[in-house]
């Protein structure tokens, strides 16, 4: 299966993603993660990756569709996939189809999450991960036991540098201004949509998100 995961950052494309790729086995390529292991090298692509992405702006086509075409083109592709935050312009969307066609393995669906602003920037402010073994906590609402210190392997927590308030209003403009196109050509074209409320639990989403997916 082949699928797009769409939706504003907050509306739990990272959680979401995790179950589906459970249930069904995909590859899940999450263009986030990989611009972020991806500057953590240094290198002056790594500098320049890390001015956009802590402005909460979006990093350019041609430098996202290059590295995500390669990502790509690297997994197994019977496993299927799972695109998670790519393609985020239209441009990105057709340099996508492109590629997928030339393969042979056109996108079967495009799952959106859609939730509230308010509802967004509590949940991206309020967001602390574990650096070393990746585990996503939440200060009020999936707290660790001890503050600040994560329950499965003891590490410090850290927040996100682009998960302050300032820089998350940027990132939600972003997507309103840059992203939502995307859905639109989706569904001029005629895709498979299947919208979700990502303000709904996590377990509910992911759920509605398999029963639409398999049918
Ligand atoms: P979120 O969806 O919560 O904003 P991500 O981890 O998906 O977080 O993305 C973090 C940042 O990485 C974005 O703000 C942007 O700068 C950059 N980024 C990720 N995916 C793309 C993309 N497809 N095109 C351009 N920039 C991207
Ligand atoms: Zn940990």
């Amino acid at each position: 299966m082949r699928v797009v995961l769409m939706g504003p950052p907050g509306a739990g494309k990272g959680t979401q993603a995790k179950y589906l790729v459970e249930k069904f086995g995909m590859v899940h390529l999450s263009s986030g993660d990989i611009l972020r292991a991806e500057r953590a090298d240094g290198s002056e692509l790594g500098e320049k990756l890390k001015s956009y992405m802590d402005a909460g702006e979006l990093v350019p086509d041609d430098i996202v569709v290059e590295i995500m075409a390669k990502a790509i083109a690297k997994q197994d592709a019977d496993k299927g996939l799972l695109l998670d935050g790519f393609p985020r312009t239209v441009t990105q969307a057709g340099a996508l189809d492109k590629q997928l066609e030339q393969l042979g393995l056109p996108l079967e669906a495009v799952l959106v999450i859609e939730a509230d602003e308010s509802l967004l920037v509590d949940r991206i402010t309020g967001r602390r991960s574990c650096p070393k073994c990746g585990r996503v906590y939440h200060v009020k609402n999936i707290p660790p036991v001890k503050e600040g210190i994560c329950d499965a392997c003891g590490a410090e927590l850290v927040q996100r540098e682009d998960d302050t308030e300032e820089v998350v209003r940027q990132r939600l403009a972003a997507y309103r201004k840059q992203t939502e196109p995307v859905i639109e050509y989706y569904a001029a074209d005629g895709r498979k949509m299947i919208r979700l409320d990502g303000g709904a639990p996590l377990e509910e989403v992911a759920q509605q998100a398999a029963e639409a997916l398999a049918s």
